[in-house]
């Protein structure tokens, strides 16, 4: 069997390996964009911010490639797909024919419509190149915006905030980490930032960057002006599948798959960020961009491409993330514009230890919940949501600090 896995990210890298694990004979070829080993994405924020070096990203060791038996085209990109003669075309001008294919080639940062992208100073934030260019140019930096309150967005802000940089964030949303939080949470996690030096400003956009080489003034779109040295546009994500044909495969934000992770094309699978398939919270199609996920996708589709059926049940946006001294953990739906009539609220809060809990329940199901600085329980708390574990004790019980969560054990199906 021929199998050609586009991407060596954590979904591709993964599908790779368990293809080894179940099928020795088969021939292997990775091809992907960059050139560095196989290394933990969500880290490259920690290179950021100074608290790691390059040595502690990679994910797998340096003989990864060789000791699977995987043939690494590294250093280009598929540019074109034909579903019918089963081969994949790289920007090089090389074809590649496939028996199985892997669609795994994550996603591509959202730009922004704002003249002068091209000055020095400028970044997206998406992978271990963009963040040493920015490392490179850190010792001139002096005031830094922040396009976008999202995961990348808050990512930047914290890490050069945690550099003594002073940051300026613009968020459409009233708070940071909108897609994660209610708002109560986001503004207990907004004034830790700006506790610790952000400016949050909303309502305003950047429609020009101005400087000679190099990034020095955002024209905003109040007709003020912004002096800065550095940009990180963290606008959110898009899954990267422009060289799939979608005449022939069904996309939606991402590609569509089934339960085996595989698309409308038999024969062509896709996982991660830039696949598509059931959120467990929401009960509708989603892509939850999330590590953890591309991880589970890869192993899935890993699986079925050898010819063993396994199933994937289903994504869950979750995150645990630590600010300054903060503790965030997130799961599900909970901020106002993710959730419905249906949906019921519990929350507890105790201003003086700083704790804030809040669990959304769908009829007897819990579908999100969030936690600041009391995240023990969350854990049992993913896996009630994961499982859609009916809960038949009165909710609110959930977050009282007493409350033994042995009594939901057997109940917990995953
Ligand atoms: C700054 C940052 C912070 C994050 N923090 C978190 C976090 O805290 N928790 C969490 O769970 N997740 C986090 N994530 C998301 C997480 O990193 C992704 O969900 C995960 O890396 C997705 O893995 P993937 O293999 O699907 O895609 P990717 O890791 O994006 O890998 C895809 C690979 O394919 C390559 N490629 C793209 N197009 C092509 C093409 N046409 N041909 C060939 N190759 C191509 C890409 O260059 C890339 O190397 C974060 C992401 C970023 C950027």
């Amino acid at each position: 069997m021929n199998y050609v896995i586009l991407g060596n990210g954590i979904a591709g890298v993964t599908a790779a390996e368990t293809i080894r694990q179940l099928d020795d004979p088969g021939q292997i070829t990775l091809i992907s964009d960059e050139t560095f080993s196989p290394y933990c994405r969500p880290m490259i924020s920690n290179l950021l911010e100074g608290a790691v070096d390059l040595s502690r990203l990679p994910v797998r060791s340096a003989d990864f490639y060789e000791k699977n038996r995987i043939t690494p085209i590294l250093g280009t990109r598929a540019v074109s797909l034909d579903t019918d003669s089963q081969r994949v075309t790289t920007k090089d001008g090389q074809t590649h024919s496939y028996d199985r294919l892997l669609v795994a080639t994550g996603a591509d940062p959202r730009p922004i419509d704002a003249q002068g992208l091209d000055l020095d100073g400028v970044f997206f934030m998406r992978n271990i190149e963009n963040v040493q260019q920015m490392i490179n140019t850190l010792a001139d930096v002096k005031h830094a915006l922040v396009l976008g309150g999202g995961l990348v967005g808050f990512k930047a802000a914290y890490s050069l905030l945690r550099r003594n940089i002073a940051v300026t964030m613009l968020i459409g949303s009233g708070y940071p980490l909108s897609m994660q939080v209610d708002e109560t949470a986001g503004q207990i996690i907004q004034q830790v930032l700006e506790k610790n030096g952000l400016t949050v400003r909303t309502g305003v956009f950047v429609t020009a960057f101005e400087g000679k080489k190099r990034l020095r003034t955002a024209h905003l779109s109040d007709g003020t002006r912004f002096d800065c040295d550095m940009c990180v546009i963290g606008k959110g994500v898009f899954p990267a599948h422009g060289f799939v044909p979608e005449k022939s495969i069904d996309t939606d934000a991402g590609i569509m798959v089934d339960d085996n992770m595989q698309t409308s094309v038999p024969g062509i699978y896709a996982a991660g960020d830039v696949a598509e398939h059931i959120d467990i919270a929401r009960q509708q199609p989603w892509v939850n961009a999330i590590w953890p996920e591309a991880v589970a996708q890869g192993r899935v589709a890993g699986f079925n491409m050898a010819g063993y059926p396994v199933a994937y049940r289903g994504s869950l946006s979750r995150n645990v993330i630590r600010i300054f001294d903060t503790d965030l953990m997130t799961a599900g739906r909970v901020s106002p514009r993710d959730t419905d009539e249906a949906c019921r609220f519990f929350s507890a809060s105790d201003p003086a230890r700083g704790t804030y809990r809040k669990l959304v329940f769908k009829e007897q199901i819990l579908v999100g919940f969030v936690m600041i600085n009391c995240i023990e329980q969350g854990g049992v708390l993913t896996s009630l949501i994961q499982g859609r574990t009916p809960v038949d004790i009165a909710e609110h019980n959930l977050l009282d600090p007493g409350f033994n969560v042995s009594r939901l054990m057997g109940r917990l199906t995953r």
